[in-house]
This record gives structure tokens, sequence and C-alpha cells, in this order.
């Protein structure tokens, strides 16, 4: 399926064409109607999947670019797979000016961060632990955040980030669109998006 089927802004759609992206991966077009309704969804997908850009076109095409605040928060297992999923959000994002894109990672100086933070960002991407821990001594204020991505979920989990996420979702607005993706779906996935989202569609592939 192609992407103009999809009623994405028009900056965007045309960004995709001059990237190369014509037809939808199968999660892409498994999840991305659902999310641009604005849906919570829960998407199993392994990386290769195409599923960086199932979520980076839901939370490019809610933000507002005007509204310098942090809008969109995407959590990933790894330092690796943050800095991958920040690099395609900017590219997928090129056809809009001044979006900031800014990355929280563990194992990276703190200092830098804070000064980053006070400089504004529109969307984080980060591990759980370092997000967390900004949220905790205030530098990152989430009071404005719309939509919440949670990234290799069942890694995450494997990794003992469970109480740093339930943290950071309890700083989290509760009306929010969240979107899951996860390479398996356990149990402790199962009872986590029980918790953490609303009325949720499975897209699967
Ligand atoms: P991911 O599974 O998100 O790591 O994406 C795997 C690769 O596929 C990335 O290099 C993307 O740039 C690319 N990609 C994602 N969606 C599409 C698409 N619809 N058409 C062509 N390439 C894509």
């Amino acid at each position: 399926t192609a992407f103009s089927t999809l009623n994405l802004k028009p900056d965007l759609l045309s960004n995709l064409s001059s990237l190369g992206y014509e037809a939808m991966t199968p999660i892409q077009a498994q999840s991305l109607p659902h999310i641009l309704a604005g849906k919570d969804v829960i998407a199993q997908g392994k990386t290769g999947s195409g599923k960086t850009a199932a979520f980076g076109l839901g939370l490019l095409d809610h933000l507002n670019v005007k509204r310098f605040r942090v809008q969109s928060l995407v959590l990933c297992p790894t330092r690796e797979l943050a800095d991958q999923v920040a690099k395609e959000i900017r590219k997928l994002a090129r056809a809009i000016h001044n979006i900031k894109v800014l990355t929280l990672c563990g194992g990276m100086p703190f200092g830098p961060q804070i000064g980053s933070l006070e400089h504004g960002a529109h969307i984080i991407v980060g591990t759980p632990g370092r997000v967390e821990e900004h949220v905790r001594k205030g530098f990152l204020n989430l009071d404005d955040l719309n939509m919440l991505i949670l990234d290799e979920a069942d890694r995450m989990l494997e990794m003992g980030f469970q109480d740093a996420l339930d943290a950071i979702i309890d700083a989290a607005p509760e009306r929010r669109q969240t979107l899951l993706f996860s390479a398996t779906y356990p149990k402790q996935i199962e009872s986590i998006a029980k918790r953490i989202m609303y009325k949720p569609v499975m897209a699967k592939v």
C-alpha cells in the first residue's frame, strides 16, 4: 500500500518520496492508520521491519513545531538503538524546519544533557534509566507530552528497566497516545500494556 493513501501532512509525504519510501512495509500498513487516528497501538515487529518509520511518522504527524515543548518521548533499550531511532526520525523530519530531536542515554555525560534540555526539544529519544533520572531531578518536564513510545519493550523489561519505565509513565500526562513495539509478547508485556494503554489496537504482522 502506498503512503499516499494515508492522511499524512503533505510535507512528510513529499519527503518520503524523496527518501525513496513508496510502499509501506507490513508493520507500517498494519499500524499507521490506527496511529494516525490517535489510537493506542501494540505492534509486533523486529528490527528491519520498518517499525521506526511507523512510530516516527505518527509522532511527526501529531507534532506542533511552533510549540517548543517536549511532545513525544521514545524509550529504547540501548544507546545504539536510541541513536538509530533519532537518526531515522531526523531523516523523516527533514521537511519540518527547526525541529529538535534530543537523545538522552545512559553512559553519556550528564552535564551536556542538562544544557541541551535547557535549550529545549520537541522529541526525546532515550534509555529509561537516564530519562527517569532527568525527570526525577526536574530537568525534563513531561507536562506537554502527548505521545509515548516504547520501542523493543520486551528487551527493556529483560534489561531490568521496569521501575524506570513505571516512574516515567507516572510523570507523563494520563491523556496521551501510547505505542508499544515488541518483538515478543510475553505475559509481562501484556500486563504493562493493560496498565498503561487505553483500548489498544493490536497490529500483528
Ligand atoms: P527499522 O526496522 O525501523 O530499523 O527500519 C529498517 C530500514 O528500512 C531503515 O533503514 C529504514 O530507513 C527503511 N525503511 C523503513 N520503511 C521503509 C519503506 N516503507 N520503504 C523503504 N524503506 C523503508
